[in-house]
């Protein structure tokens, strides 16, 4: 092989990998199969299934070009063939004949492969046919698949993670997108289990160090394999909160939470020591107006001092808040540079401004 065409193979491998696996870069700078073929692709928040059953399709097609691609350059670049008409196939000798040969049958058998898919409105295609085995008896994968879609469209899911490789965790199912499929498992039917956590100690976006999280996906539908999602430790409560089924621990995983959610977690446990507050019978509770999710359930009574000692003032207002979201108002009004002094700081009252410390919050009872 001569100087050139090892270049040129280094050079093909490497953009081949960063097109079949694009890193980060690859993908924020648009250059994936979705994004060159959007117009085919349609729209994934109107119709999510039909979109990634296009998109890997798409994506197995032109995968299976690179080795064409690859043929037609080294074909070019070696010294036999200088000029175009020693290129024709049946001038070439019979090893560049038989390596063009397995170019295009590779190519042929995805083209095979994608239209058998395409057969009966797609339902041969591997989405589809999971679908299949999670549709209840007398439905369809296509009913399954509006019901997805409709799921989807709604703001409220969780994703995290790149186009192409997105963990997606809507009211009823868990999906991962890959390059040729995207596993689906219904949240009734699975377990979650954290087999394991990567530390990174430096990473672009933050000084301190990065933790990822690997939870493994297992369903007891025997038609779905188990499957790995992995994400970034500081977004784990929030997956949490979209899951129905509590997530297994392996032993000594230890998930370093991000600060506000290791503050929330100490300032839940002062409030459950703090005195309780009496709701009196006449007293109503109307919902948190800082989630509109649960019922306010604190008041603020200043405990910490005498009435007119000290630094805390009383407050009169009714309870209008719950625990959460008192504990997020209490660390916004924290100096954000030294976490250590939250704890013993002091907030003012969110509606009449009157200050008070972490022993004045008082769960309603
Ligand atoms: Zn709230
Ligand atoms: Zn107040
Ligand atoms: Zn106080």
């Amino acid at each position: 092989m001569s100087d050139t065409a090892a270049i040129y193979t280094v050079a093909y491998i490497l953009i081949s990998v960063c097109l079949v696996a694009p890193p980060t870069e690859f993908v924020s700078l648009g250059l994936t199969v979705q994004n060159v073929l959007s117009g085919y692709l349609g729209s994934e928040d109107l119709n999510f299934i039909y979109y990634h059953i296009k998109r890997t399709t798409a994506t197995l097609i032109f995968h299976s070009l690179l080795p064409l691609g690859y043929y037609i350059g080294l074909l070019l670049l070696s010294d036999k063939h200088t000029n175009l008409a020693d290129c024709l196939p049946w001038k070439l000798d019979i090893y560049w004949q038989l390596s063009l040969a397995s170019c295009i049958i590779i190519h042929l058998a995805a083209v095979t492969l994608a239209l058998y898919w395409h057969r009966k409105k797609w339902s041969n295609h591997p989405i589809a046919r999971t679908l299949k085995y999670h549709a209840p008896s007398g439905s369809t994968w296509m009913a399954m698949a509006s019901s997805i879609n409709v799921e989807f469209r709604r703001i409220d899911k969780f994703t995290t993670g790149v186009l192409g490789r997105r963990i997606i965790v809507t009211d009823s199912w868990i999906m991962k997108t890959a390059a040729y499929y995207v596993h689906i498992a219904h949240q009734q039917d699975i377990h979650l289990t954290l087999t394991g956590t990567e530390e990174h100690d430096l990473s672009h976006e933050s000084y301190h160090g990065v933790q990822y999280l690997n939870i493994t996906v297992t369903s007891i539908n025997s038609h779905v394999n188990p499957f790995v999602i992995r994400l970034n430790a500081t977004e784990y409560s929030d997956l949490k909160e979209k899951l129905h089924s509590p997530i297994r621990m392996a032993r000594d995983v230890v998930i370093k939470q991000s600060l506000s959610d290791r503050f929330l977690d100490a300032f839940k446990k002062q409030v459950d020591e703090n005195d309780v507050f009496v709701k009196p019978p006449d007293m109503e509770l109307e919902p948190c107006i800082g989630c509109m999710q649960v019922t306010a359930n604190v008041k603020l009574v200043k405990l910490c001092d005498d009435l007119t000692e000290g630094d805390c003032v009383p407050c009169y207002c009714r309870p209008m808040w719950c625990r959460e979201c008192m504990g997020k108002w209490f660390a916004s009004r924290q100096d954000q540079s030294a976490p250590e002094n939250w704890m013993s700081g002091k907030s003012p009252c969110p509606t009449c401004r009157a200050r008070f410390c972490m022993l004045d919050i008082c769960k309603i009872v």
